[in-house]
């Protein structure tokens, strides 16, 4: 985030969605953060602080405001995310490694899992089980067995996908 207070404060004071996602505003009175486009009352500049993502203003205790939900929109999250949500999606036949994600994108893998948790509200090992259960349910209904499709999404035994498999419907 390159720029000068002054030149932010502008941004905010004229609502400019051009920014949204871009930076984020803090209002310390209120200890909510907000879209630069805002319809909310412009903070006074002293109680501002400029933060240039929604993870880090949530980190130091800002709340999302419910009037712009500064939490919304896909652009919001680092790009990198869709690489590991596509690799995991790619990889449904076996657990996927801390250390494959790690050097898919060249982060470390607590950075890749407060990011990932922070958009999905779930861990990678919660979210890549749903994608195989998700996947396992889909071959079911095309007619294939448990024994068929074991292998297929990553778990040892029949057994195994069964225990899963229920747990899955049941919090579902
Ligand atoms: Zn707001």
């Amino acid at each position: 985030m390159n720029y000068s207070f002054d030149f932010m404060y502008d941004i905010i004071k004229n609502r400019n969605k051009d920014y949204d996602g871009v930076f984020f505003t803090c209002v310390k009175s209120t200890g909510i953060f907000c879209l630069p486009s805002c319809k909310a009352k412009t903070p006074f500049s002293k109680n501002v602080e400029f933060i240039s993502t929604a993870l880090e203003a949530k980190e130091k205790g800002y709340r999302p405001c419910r009037r712009c939900h500064p939490m919304n929109g896909p652009h919001f999250y680092p790009k990198w995310l869709e690489k590991i949500e596509t690799y995991l999606a790619n990889n449904l036949n076996r657990a996927v490694l801390d250390l494959e994600l790690s050097n898919l994108v060249n982060l470390e893998i607590s950075t890749v899992r407060r990011h990932f948790k922070n958009k999905h509200t779930l861990s990678l090992k919660e979210f890549h089980r749903n994608l195989r259960l998700e996947k396992a349910r889909k071959l079911m209904q095309e007619g294939k067995t448990m024994k068929e499709i074991h292998p297929l999404v990553g778990y040892q035994s029949v057994k195994g996908l069964k225990l899963a498999y229920t747990k899955h419907l049941g919090i579902m």
